[in-house]
């Protein structure tokens, strides 16, 4: 198994790791800061013993794959250095942590009029959730959802990730825990004012909610 350094501190950005398994273009180490793709947020990309990292999933049969660009030079036991694309996994980090509040924010808002209809999707540009509505989207209630978001970021709430039986938790201040395996980041005015806006309707009787940073 693959130690998860980006649970243990979701800052660290460089890291040296042993190869322990090499499949293609496919490379598996006893450690990474490299997050796999997985509960709706993309997998890092980065460099790895000086190659790009395309990719990072996670698959039952060969653990945390990091996908190189190229067939890797260096062979299993070598000791590699690897860097994770920081800037675009920040804004990822980011966006995840207020993915969560949006999600709390639209319940209180809209009440039992909306539900949520997928798990959410982010990369380093937005996170797009779909909800049920009973009624049509309401533009001013979802305006209310973005102020309300706002301030929370503003008043810097602690957040809290962790691990209990083997499972990953998330929690800010004002809300109740989540199940989240994600990277996030510690205190809401990390995240900076976002935007959020209806999106591109997915299938009928759902909206789609975008969040995107407006920095
Ligand atoms: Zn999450």
């Amino acid at each position: 198994m693959t130690k998860k350094l980006f649970w243990e501190n979701p800052y660290q950005v460089e890291f040296d790791a042993t190869v322990t398994k090499i499949v293609g273009n496919s490379v598996v180490l006893d450690a990474t800061c490299f997050y796999p793709r997985g509960g709706g947020q993309v997998g890092d990309t980065g460099y790895l013993g000086g190659i790009r990292v395309v990719d990072t999933q996670v698959s039952e049969e060969i653990d945390i794959a990091h996908i190189l660009e190229i067939k890797p030079s260096f062979n299993v036991g070598t000791l590699v250095h690897g860097k994770i694309d920081w800037e675009r996994r920040y804004k990822i980090m980011r966006l995840h942590s207020v993915a969560h509040l949006v999600y709390y924010l639209m319940q209180e808002v809209f009440g039992k009029d909306c539900k949520p209809a997928s798990s959410g999707l982010l990369d380093e540009h937005k996170e797009r959730s779909d909800y049920l509505f009973k009624e049509k989207l309401d533009k001013e209630k979802l305006k209310a959802v973005e102020e309300k978001a706002n301030q929370i970021i503003d008043k810097g709430y602690e957040i809290r990730t962790w691990s209990e039986n083997g499972k990953r938790y998330w929690k800010i201040e004002l809300f109740p825990v989540m199940k989240c395996g994600g990277t996030h980041v510690r205190n809401s005015n990390e995240i900076g004012e976002i935007e959020v806006k209806r999106g591109k309707k997915p299938g009928r009787g759902k909206e789609r909610v975008e969040i995107s940073p407006l920095s």
